[in-house]
């Protein structure tokens, strides 16, 4: 019988990790002594990263989505829609149920079913917000950008962590450049608010953040947990007392790990799968590995964590099986590049025991952002790197 892997959510850290998967299990493949099937709910395969760039008129929608199918080795199966719709992981008994109602048994399991916003935390967030991190809001929010003629705009961050910890940063200084290109700038009032203090969570990147927002004259109101926002009258309310009448409110949402998660007792409170820092492994759970934005682990949200941590688990899920590879451990690698306007950017690289030393800001950082978003499509998702 093959030994049957399922990769537990397609789209970013699925795809690399059962591309690359099947790059270290090729011949067991080509044997058909492994199976491995990428479930989804979806069709399509969204590049997220992209999004912020759209909002801003700097991507088109089309260069955003492909089909998952034509990302993936042609060797894994791929199921979508209600075959692909996982109801419940139950990982006592080595299954997962889809919404046509049928049970996937495994062998192995690796869990990359990402976030979920719960906007519902916030009463009238979503009515009164755009955003970025969802793709018709970040359309809608290119068109209210065109649109602007001057105001008071917020960016709250509602809830730590989130997917991509500096894209509120990149947010903030692109919306700053966006402005003063188009002659905006002194007729806008930019108010950052988040929810501890200061700008970012990292000491070093919230040092560099901090002058970089003074000297552009961008407000910043921290610690803000915001509790409600009126749609109505356009004012958001935090817990510490504050209130901000706002024209126009960039939001990044409150995320959970995915519902399917909570629905089979396997996350913590806000369903974030527990997971061995070096091995990736479910905690409990030798069987099934977890990557991505579902992972418990104190590193970024992002789909670079994904990209390092794929080498780990697909080198350790081939192992399992082979026996002859060793064991990898993941070092807390990520990697982020922040554009601090329409045309420069730094980066950031750290993991569990380096700080992050970001260059000064400049077009080749930029381009490099730019290059590693085109080079997505053909290199990252299909693990030819
Ligand atoms: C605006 C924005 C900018 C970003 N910028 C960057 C950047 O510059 N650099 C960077 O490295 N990262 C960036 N990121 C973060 C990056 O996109 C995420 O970290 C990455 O997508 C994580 O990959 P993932 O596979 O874990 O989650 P996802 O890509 O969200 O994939 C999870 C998949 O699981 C599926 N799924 C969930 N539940 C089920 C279910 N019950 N049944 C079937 N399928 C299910 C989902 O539908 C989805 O397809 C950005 C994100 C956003 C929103």
């Amino acid at each position: 019988m093959a030994k049957r892997i399922i990769i537990a959510g397609g789209n970013i850290a699925g795809t690399i990790v059962a591309n690359r998967l099947a790059q270290k299990l090729d011949e067991e493949l080509n044997k058909g002594e492994v199976e491995i099937v990428v479930l989804n709910k979806s069709e399509e395969h969204v590049y997220l990263p992209g999004q912020l760039l759209m909002a801003f008129g700097l991507e088109t929608p089309g260069e955003l989505v492909r089909k998952e199918r034509s990302l993936l080795d042609r060797r894994i199966k791929f199921l979508h829609g209600d075959a692909g719709t996982m109801t419940k992981i139950d990982v006592e008994n080595r299954q997962v149920i889809t919404a046509d109602g049928k049970p996937h048994k495994y062998d192995y399991l690796v869990i990359s079913t990402g976030v979920e916003y719960t906007w519902e935390e916030v009463p009238g967030y979503k009515e009164a917000s755009l955003t970025p991190y969802e793709f018709d809001s970040a359309l809608k929010m290119r068109e209210a950008l065109e649109n602007f003629q001057g105001g008071t705009v917020v960016i709250n961050v509602a809830k730590l962590p989130h997917r991509c910890p500096v894209a509120p940063i990149e947010t903030t200084l692109m919306l700053d450049d966006y402005l003063r290109k188009r002659g905006l700038r002194e007729k806008t009032r930019i108010v950052y608010t988040y929810p501890v203090e200061g700008v970012f969570a990292r000491p070093i990147t919230n040092k560099m953040m901090k002058g970089i927002f003074e000297q552009r004259g961008i407000e910043v109101h921290s610690p803000f947990n915001v509790t409600s926002v009126n749609p109505n009258e356009k004012i958001i309310e935090s817990q510490e007392g504050e209130k901000i009448k706002f024209d126009m409110l960039i939001a990044v949402p409150p995320n959970q790990g995915a519902k399917v998660i909570g629905d089979s007792g396997i996350g913590d409170r806000r369903r974030w799968v527990p997971t061995d820092k070096l091995t990736l492994r479910m905690k409990n759970h030798s069987d099934v590995y977890v990557i991505g934005d579902a992972t418990d682990l104190p590193v970024s949200k992002a789909g670079s964590t994904a990209d390092f941590e794929s080498y780990v688990v697909a080198n350790n899920l081939a192992n399992d099986i082979k026996g002859n590879l060793g064991v990898k451990h993941y070092g807390g690698d990520v990697l982020c590049y922040i554009a601090t306007g329409t045309d420069q950017a730094t980066y950031i690289r750290f993991s569990y025991t380096m700080n992050e030393s970001p260059p000064p800001p400049s077009y080749i950082h930029w381009w490099g952002k730019v290059m590693y978003n085109k080079m997505y499509w053909t290199v990252t998702a299909k693990a030819n790197i």
